[in-house]
């Protein structure tokens, strides 16, 4: 925990408190429809595929793929400036959704990110009262599974 963090912190909306309140105890949670099936994120009442209101909340297995990613060398404001390089990504999770992350933990190279990579989730405590970020990681060390080919 630290006062050092620079960067904005999420506007955290009521509909998402089960999500926050999970991510402190570092898992991951989205929804998921309970008549079409299709898992979703981000996490809302109403199935954004079918629009039924018949939805649950689900832990996901924090795993998936490298969906797309592009690497940050000029921030679009002041405290993402000082944060590049920094890598954006879409993750195809293991659990039929996708969801927006930073890449971490990867040499900032493109030819060091591979689209269908494995990657997990892992959390950046970055604050004592606001939740913490969740973020891939395609940290080989702590993917016990070689990289995808799709
Ligand atoms: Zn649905």
């Amino acid at each position: 925990m630290t006062n050092a963090y620079k960067l904005p912190l999420p506007n955290v909306q009521p509909e998402w408190d089960i999500y926050w309140e999970k991510a402190k105890a570092h898992e991951l949670w989205t929804m998921r429809c309970n008549d079409c099936k299709e898992a979703y994120f981000y996490p809302r009442a109403i199935c954004p595929n079918c629009f039924s209101r018949n939805t649950e909340w689900f832990q996901t297995s924090g795993k998936g793929v490298l969906h797309a990613f592009a690497i940050v060398h000029r921030g679009p404001t002041a405290p993402f400036r000082d944060a590049v390089p920094y890598v954006v990504a879409t993750i195809e999770m293991d659990d039929g959704f996708r969801i927006p992350s930073n890449l971490v933990e990867v040499e900032m190279e493109p030819t060091a990110i591979k689209i269908g990579m494995r990657v997990e989730v892992t959390f950046d405590d970055v604050t004592d009262t606001v939740t913490p970020k969740s973020r891939s990681s395609s940290n080989a060390n702590r993917v016990s599974e070689p990289p995808a080919r799709r």
